[in-house]
């Protein structure tokens, strides 16, 4: 893009002008939607909803984008003591690197938090992954531990590996029998190194900052748990630099931030539907009014008799005026006919009897009956005949007040009595 950019504001667009697209009416800078100047402090207050302290920035960056964000962001987390004071918290765990598994689930680390605020809770982390399973516990004897652990596998399935501190619970009898029944192997921080689960000890640290906030703002600590732990398993881990869900589960987990996109799927959904509603009206046959058509015919030997719709009565009837008579009949009871094109037809040679001799619309028709010459219903070749011929007088000199049917009736006719 060459051009030159006045106004200062504009300089970061201008540096991005190729990567910049739009979506359904949302400017995207790459996967994410730039927000206008009007709605970024309400994005910083989503975004902020966690307190997640400067992993706001990385949350930031799934989402949105606009010039400046990551000062606007420092300048949110700085000036907010509940992050500030989450900040004093040492986030940080050593990180293993040699004992990082090929696949999520295989090894887990798992910790006791507490106690806080008189709860304890057991810790679970997916050394792969670090996607966290957290359970608030009662009590931690190995059975309760046991019963937890059980609970959370009967999701995500048995580890091959597990890592545990040396705790009562953990180097009891009952637990070392648990594991060993699950082919799981047992393995104590000693064994390795006293950091060798410093993942679940991290999640400990989350936990223990999701209760202090929700201490300090006075909301609902299971609310604010279950916030702080949908955000961490959602936002790119510092280690992996993936979202814990993605390298768990293989996708990320949807989110009120999910809303700030352009509705994608939902615009692809209303698009199926669209195709699928055509589709499925390609298979139930449709019909316009004054549409050429055979209709099924119940009372002659000849099974089908042109005619023309008159009226639709919804998506599966229709009315159709035969010569003398309107028939109701049902979708699958007419089809498609072209007059021009169907030069053989046995018109002089059906029998046309009144099928609706006492409803409205076949008295409403009695004057054309009459016209037609037929209302006995017992029409022979010859009354047929003659009905042609009156339909192509009537036809000749009153054209505009007789409907298209009474049009093509008498060419066709015509046509059909010369191959006598
Ligand atoms: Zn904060």
């Amino acid at each position: 893009m060459v051009g030159s950019v006045v106004d200062a504001d504009m300089i970061p667009y201008k540096n991005r002008s190729d990567q910049l697209t739009i979506h359904q009416g949302c400017i995207l800078w790459g996967a994410r939607v730039v927000v206008p100047p009007s709605l970024r402090s309400e994005m910083l207050t989503e975004l902020h909803d966690t307190h997640p302290g400067m992993t706001m920035k990385g949350l930031a960056r799934s989402y949105v984008w606009w010039p400046k964000i990551d000062s606007d962001i420092e300048q949110t987390v700085s000036t907010c003591p509940v992050c500030q004071k989450m900040r004093s918290e040492p986030a940080k765990a050593p990180v293993h690197l040699w004992t990082f598994p090929s696949q999520p689930w295989s090894r887990i680390d798992i910790d006791f938090a507490g106690p806080i605020v008189g709860k304890m809770y057991l810790v679970v982390v997916d050394a792969y992954s670090k996607f966290p399973e957290v359970v608030k516990m009662t009590t931690t004897t190995a059975t309760t531990t046991i019963n937890a652990l059980r609970d959370i596998f009967s999701r995500h399935g048995l580890p091959e590996i597990l890592v545990s501190d040396n705790g009562p619970q953990f180097i009891a009898g009952e637990f070392q029998q648990f594991c060993r029944n699950n082919g799981i192997m047992h393995r104590t921080s000693a064994t390795y190194k006293p950091s060798t689960n410093g993942q679940a000890k991290r999640v400990v640290q989350i936990l223990k900052s999701a209760i202090e906030q929700a201490r300090i703002t006075k909301q609902n600590v299971n609310v604010v748990i279950a916030k702080s732990l949908l955000v961490y398993r959602n936002a790119p881990h510092s280690t992996t630099g993936a979202a814990p869900s993605v390298l768990l589960m293989g996708r990320r987990l949807r989110t009120r931030l999910d809303l700030v996109f352009p509705s994608v799927p939902e615009h692809v959904k209303q698009k199926q539907y669209k195709v699928l509603e055509r589709s499925s009206n390609l298979n139930v046959r449709s019909f316009v009014e004054g549409e050429n058509v055979l209709a099924r015919n119940y009372q002659g030997k000849e099974k089908w008799i042109p005619g023309v719709v008159t009226k639709v009565l919804g998506s599966r009837h229709y009315m159709v005026r035969v010569p003398g008579y309107l028939w109701k009949r049902h979708v699958d009871q007419l089809v498609k006919y072209n007059p021009q094109i169907e030069q053989e037809n046995d018109w002089d040679e059906v029998e046309i009897s009144p099928e609706k001799s006492g409803t409205p619309e076949a008295e409403q028709l009695s004057e054309n009956s009459n016209r037609y010459g037929n209302t006995s219903g017992t029409s022979s070749n010859d009354s047929v005949e003659k009905n042609d011929n009156q339909n192509s007088v009537t036809d000749n000199s009153s054209a505009k007040n007789t409907g298209s049917a009474e049009r093509r009736y008498p060419l066709r006719a015509n046509r059909g009595r010369t191959d006598h």
